[in-house]
């Protein structure tokens, strides 16, 4: 297992829209572990295949950091197929480096997708894993958290994250 680099904020593969996996093939098992070992690193609770330079609908959440084996969740193609309910709670990225801020998500949510046989899978989240879920599949839309935040609050995020060095970084 690899741990990968993750994007920061400003690359264009961070807001273009993931492409379906076609095919679980062995490349596709590689990333997905890549991913777990990226996330247990960094640590996050939750990371999206663009965030580590691949355009394609793959997620791994992970609410214990690595301490629970159950608790893992790779999902390939994910789906919300419901939601319900509503919870406003500080939410950080590990794409948005030193930015918590608070964002309103579904308090739960099920969500289907593939498994890395192949097989079909649903999961239901409340709470935090409805957040994370919603969070990382937002990431194959290509959308950050900040972008449901308040125009004003976008601005002063842009200024926050100019004042610490790279002036070329939009939101
Ligand atoms: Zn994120």
């Amino acid at each position: 297992m690899a741990v990968l680099e993750i994007l920061i904020i400003g690359h264009p593969l961070l807001t273009k829209k993931a492409e379906r996996v076609g095919k679980i093939d062995p490349e596709l098992v590689r990333l997905a572990r890549d991913m777990v070992e990226t996330m247990r690193r960094a640590p996050g609770i939750g990371l999206a295949a663009p965030q580590v330079n691949v355009g394609k609908r793959l997620i791994t959440v992970d609410l214990s950091v690595g301490e629970n084996a159950d608790e893992l969740i790779i999902l390939v193609n994910p789906e919300i197929l419901r939601q319900e309910g509503e919870v406003v709670a500080e939410e950080g990225c590990l794409s948005v480096p030193d930015i918590r801020e608070k964002v309103a998500r579904p308090y739960r949510v099920l969500v289907k997708g593939l498994d890395l046989e192949g097989k079909e899978v649903e999961i239901e989240g409340e709470d935090m894993l409805a957040r994370v879920l919603c969070h990382e599949i937002d990431h194959l839309e290509g959308k950050l958290f900040t972008d449901r935040l308040s125009p004003l609050k976008k601005t002063l995020i842009r200024k926050k994250i100019k004042k610490t060095g790279d002036a070329g970084l939009k939101l």
